[in-house]
């Protein structure tokens, strides 16, 4: 029998690990580092990493990493060996405190969006603290922050402690500012709900499109999909069973509490939730999660497929990034408690999130925003890629009766339901909304427009920034304030009536939601180069600024990597289908038709009785939709010869989105046609149908 306390956390160098491997004073002195977020001394990095040292050799380490999240979405490791030479030939192992703080990997191979130039290509590494090491696959693994030798960032988790910094920063000036003197720091915290397919492995080597963009460019539908919707929350085969058993237990032994586990809508489709964390650590963890995931698929014969749109027809994947705030001892500012309408730290908190959803929703969008989301952002399958917020009826009633200047009788709908803890009421209500992008889930809000290979890093660094930025503004107010109390209403009061149109309670899927989006003055930024042009407005730029998250500099560099990212995964995905097309397809439907042809003359050559309409008819058939496919190809072709000349980062996302993809979709059609009439042996890739009911 697993003991899963024992096991939980025993590949961490966690806390508790620390306590006992390290001398007290090195001890404190760490904690104080960690809490405190003070530079760490060198001397006690020295004990430190040599205590790490010994605990990793005793798990089998040889080697060690910086393990960092550059902007190519991925995490990085590059590993060395604890070895040091002896003067007699012998080694011995050995790890510095200078080694355990700072590393120094060659920059030059990651994007960094024009920052770095070649002649300072190296970057630095530098220990994350607040992110316990751990061990993976016989390597000590240290999370890092990653930049450049000017010191610029070239990674997703510099901005995110830079982002958690500055909320810490401003929600202390507002608890100060209410007569709270006991809170020392303010954190965010996040769970993040993974989506995710599992197909069998051999067929999805079998595919090229799979291999190199992980999304299937052709494939005809299978006859059934998910309508009968009969896979959600269903029985749990044998096989992905046994890779759920795994994962959750490689998920345990690094520290990460994997909760929930079940079947999600589409066939094939699965969903992992974790118990939320701090927003860093929850950011490390879903990383590991994600790459755990295809790891463990892999020992069972399976592959995990995290792109946010497979298979066309059914539904993909996204991730769901549940944000809250609150004090590092565990109060969050987030829950209504009893009485929302008298609990003035909630609304104050409240109104920081709606003012900052209003005002940056681009930044949310963009936030979400891939070539591969794209697919589902508005396709009623997930949010549209207008960004509004649910709040649910209860709380906008408490809302509109404080902008009213009447009362809020918040007994009322307590007795109605017999529920005598508003948190759970409000989480009844506030759940049966699931179409919201941004929704108020009792004590937290769920972004839900996240894609499921997105690093979560991003929407958390908008999110805390732009929060950030509300409750600076709020502070302002409030150090000034006589009335306090008074002065908290007013501004509840100011937000909603000012940002009140972010606020939308219906059915997010609906066509007439976008016609209203837009009578409201909402943004609608279907696609990712579309979001991406708003990244450097002026508001964002000063936003980031202030904030100290980003410089200009930084801003720019960061967005260019996103459109180049963009156009790069266009442009493979065409070159994919061409490649296919070429290779495989069109010679396919050739063979095929000249065994049609064969078999119709060798009908005639037997007896003019036998007839060969149907050989004829659907050689035929297929010839014409051979052409006309060849002739798209051709045209993808040509565009990706007309997209090299293009000068400038945005002009060519947009060229990409504009004219490559509604290509490439177009020159889907045909081929999807021609599988439909062809024999399924004569095809040259495993189908929808195989793919999405192989795993047993
Ligand atoms: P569902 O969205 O399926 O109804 P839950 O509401 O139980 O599921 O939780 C979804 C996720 O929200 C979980 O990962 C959970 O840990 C996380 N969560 C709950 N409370 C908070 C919080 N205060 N801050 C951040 N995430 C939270
Ligand atoms: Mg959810």
């Amino acid at each position: 029998m697993v003991n899963v306390p024992d096991i939980f956390g025993s590949l961490v160098f966690d806390d508790r690990t620390m306590k006992e491997r390290l001398p007290k004073q090195t001890y404190k002195a760490l904690k104080k580092t960690i809490e405190e977020d003070k530079p760490l001394d060198i001397n006690v990095a020295n004990i430190v990493a040599n205590a790490m040292k010994d605990w990793a050799v005793e798990h089998g380490c040889t080697h060690y990493t910086h393990w960092f999240q550059p902007m190519t979405g991925v995490t990085a490791e590059k590993h060395d060996s604890f070895i040091n030479p002896n003067d007699d030939g012998t080694v011995i192992m050995e790890f510095s405190g200078k080694e355990l703080i700072k590393g120094e990997p060659d920059a030059s191979s990651f994007p960094s969006g024009g920052i770095r130039a070649t002649f300072e290509a190296r970057g630095y590494t530098t220990w994350d603290p607040t992110s316990y090491a751990f061990i993976k696959d016989g390597s000590l693994c240290i999370p890092t922050a990653f930049c450049s030798y000017t010191g610029d960032v070239l990674d997703k988790k510099t901005p995110l402690l830079r982002s958690m910094e500055a909320v810490n920063r401003e929600a202390l000036r507002v608890l100060r500012a209410m007569g709270d003197e006991t809170t020392t720091k303010v954190t965010t915290t996040v769970g993040a709900e993974q989506e995710y397919f599992l197909i069998d492995k051999d067929m999805f080597d079998s595919r090229k499109d799979l291999t190199y963009t992980g999304r299937t460019l052709f494939g005809a539908r299978a006859p059934k999909g998910q309508e009968l919707e009969d896979h959600y929350f269903g029985k749990i085969k044998d096989n992905v069973s046994g890779f759920m058993k795994e994962l959750d237990m490689e998920l345990w032994k690094l520290g990460i509490y994997a909760k929930t586990k079940h079947n999600e809508v589409a066939p094939s489709q699965h969903e992992l939730a974790p118990i939320f964390t701090t927003s860093n650590l929850a950011t490390d963890h879903n990383q590991l999660t994600m790459e755990m995931m295809k790891r463990i698929a892999n020992r069972h014969g399976m592959e995990c497929l995290l792109h946010e749109k497979p298979f066309a027809g059914v539904n993909g994947s996204g991730k769901h990034n549940n944000w809250s705030i609150g004090s590092s001892d565990g109060k969050n500012f987030l829950n209504p408690g009893k009485h929302p309408a008298s609990n003035l730290r909630f609304l104050l908190f409240l109104a920081a999130v709606i003012k900052a959803v209003d005002e940056h929703q681009d930044l949310l969008r963009i936030s979400a925003a891939s070539a591969g989301n794209d697919h589902r952002l508005g396709a009623n399958e997930a949010p549209p890629a207008i960004i509004s917020m649910f709040l649910g009826s209860d709380l906008e009633d408490v809302l509109e009766s404080i902008a009213a200047g009447t009362d809020y009788d918040d007994s009322r709908e307590l007795l109605e339901t017999g529920v005598t803890v508003l948190p759970d009421f409000q989480k009844d209500t506030s759940d049966r909304n699931r179409t919201s992008p941004f929704a108020f889930t009792g004590n937290k809000f769920e972004f839900r427009s996240l894609g499921s290979n997105d690093n979560i890093a991003c929407p958390n660094i908008m999110i805390n920034t732009m929060v950030a930025e509300s409750l600076s503004q709020f502070a302002d107010i409030l150090e000034k304030a006589d009335d306090t109390d008074k002065a908290i209403l007013d501004i509840v009061k100011d937000t909603y009536r000012k940002h009140k149109r972010i606020i939308f309670n219906g059915n997010n899927y609906a066509p007439e939601w976008t016609k209203e989006a837009e009578r409201r003055g909402l943004l609608n930024l279907r696609t990712t180069p579309a979001a991406l042009a708003h990244y450097c407005d002026e508001k964002n730029i000063e936003l980031f600024k202030k904030h100290k998250i980003y410089s200009e500099l930084e801003l720019h560099a960061r967005c260019e990597i996103l459109l180049e990212n963009y156009s790069k995964m266009i442009n493979i995905e065409a070159l994919t289908m061409i490649d296919m097309a070429r290779k495989d397809i069109i010679p396919a439907v050739s063979r095929y038709v000249k065994e049609l042809v064969e078999t119709a003359s060798a009908k005639k050559a037997l007896s003019a009785e036998i007839t060969s309409e149907l050989e004829i008819e659907l050689a035929t058939k297929l010839s014409k939709l051979q052409l006309c496919f060849s002739k798209r190809i051709d045209k993808l072709d040509s565009l990706l010869l007309k997209a090299a000349d293009i000068k400038g980062v945005q002009e060519l996302a947009n060229f990409y989105a504009d004219e490559v993809f509604p290509a490439m979709q177009e020159a889907r059609i045909p081929a999807d046609e021609m599988e439909m009439s062809m024999d399924a042996k004569a095809w040259p890739y495993a189908s929808y149908g195989q793919m999405l009911y192989s795993v047993k």
